[in-house]
């Protein structure tokens, strides 16, 4: 089996995995009831408090990230629950909402913006909500929301705030603490660049109070045995010890590297692609832009704007050219296409990738 060299996989999740990352999975089985096995989690834990800059108990669950979205709202506190829909991953919020038997109002905004605090607040004020969901970076749309906003006016009228951070915790700024958010909560497999297969979390005091009395939180996403386990190093069932020992490695590298580093990085990525998609559009007279307006576009994600012959055509004509990006997903599935640039991609990989994927574009329609 030969590993291409790294640097050509641009999906918005799965990323790419570097090769130590995915050599620490071959690590040897252990008892996970042991001490060895509590040193790991320790040390995975501790490495993603310093993501979610957060001192609270982290939940490490064996499941993409939509087991811990279920559990946010399984164990929410009592009462309607309002979802800020601006993008299919917002959408699977609401979603998740009405199918645990919840009440749950939607408060729809344009794809790709982030919702306005007068459009918000009018809603707050017109019914009293226990909880507020709101995606943090949509990658449908590559959408980023001022999610700290969102929060303080949700406390403002008594909900708390539920973040799905999926491509944004490790690759756009997020201060679980600082920001006082009641729930937040990522995948192993986007801005974190490990395997997927793993999904981490963490709640507020506040949270966990109201939790400890919610009822019908369900078994195997019960955020109070998450957390009672974590206290200990540990978790409720068997974990996957595999993906924990490329967390541990990962989380080491991240840490060492410094995230504010890595912010920047993420940062200067999506820069360089909206610099491209601008430029790339006028020097070829296609018509494609950046989906998501200025000034409320992710660092991790971006979805291009494309005629409808050429967003189908492009991801395969990329491929060819050694490159993986994405297909359009959800409303815009078929006027976009999406670069992942995130994870431990840099801006000189990035180059790469878009440079082949203008030379895609002057093939399909030059
Ligand atoms: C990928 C993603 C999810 C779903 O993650 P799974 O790991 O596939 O369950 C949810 N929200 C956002 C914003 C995502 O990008």
């Amino acid at each position: 089996m030969t590993t291409p060299p790294f640097g050509s996989f641009f999906l918005p999740g799965p990323t790419e995995v570097r090769r130590p990352v995915l050599e620490a999975m071959l690590q040897p089985m252990i008892a996970h009831r042991g001490r060895a096995f509590e040193a790991l989690f320790a040390r995975v834990q501790a490495g993603l408090q310093h993501v979610f800059r957060t001192t609270r108990p982290m939940f490490v669950s064996t499941s993409s990230a939509t087991g811990l979205m279920e559990a946010a709202v399984r164990c929410a506190p009592p009462g309607p629950v309002l979802s800020i829909v601006n993008g299919a991953f917002a959408e699977r919020f609401a979603h998740i909402v009405r199918m645990t038997g919840r009440d749950g109002d939607v408060l729809t905004v344009p794809a790709g913006e982030g919702v306005q605090p007068a459009a918000l607040e009018e809603r707050l004020r017109a019914r009293s909500y226990a909880a507020v969901t709101v995606v943090h970076s949509e990658t449908s749309t590559g959408a980023l929301t001022d999610v700290r906003a969102v929060s303080d006016l949700a406390h403002r009228y008594g909900a708390a705030c539920l973040v799905d951070s999926v491509t944004g915790v490790g690759g756009a700024p997020l201060e679980f603490d600082a920001w006082k958010l009641d729930f937040a909560l990522t995948g192993s497999q986007k801005a974190l660049a490990m395997p997927p297969g793993l999904a981490f979390g963490v709640a507020s005091e506040a949270y966990m109070a109201s939790a400890a009395r919610a009822e019908g939180r369900g078994v195997y996403f019960d955020l109070v045995e998450f957390e009672r386990a974590a206290l200990r190093n540990q978790t409720p069932n068997t974990p996957a010890i595999s993906l924990l020992y490329a967390a541990d490695a990962q989380l080491a590298d991240i840490v060492a590297r410094g995230l504010e580093p890595r912010w920047a990085e993420h940062r200067a990525m999506a820069e360089r692609t909206w610099q491209w998609v601008a430029e790339c559009g006028e020097r070829l007279g296609i018509a494609m832009g950046v989906l998501a307006p200025e000034g409320q576009r992710s660092p991790t994600v971006t979805a291009i704007t494309l005629p409808t012959a050429v967003a189908a055509a492009l991801p395969a004509a990329v491929a060819a050219r050694g490159y993986v990006i994405g297909g359009g997903y959800g409303a815009a599935k078929a006027t976009t296409v999406r670069i992942g640039h995130m994870g431990d991609h840099t801006v000189a990989t990035l180059e790469g990738c878009l440079a082949a994927c203008e030379a895609a574009l002057v093939e399909i329609a030059g």
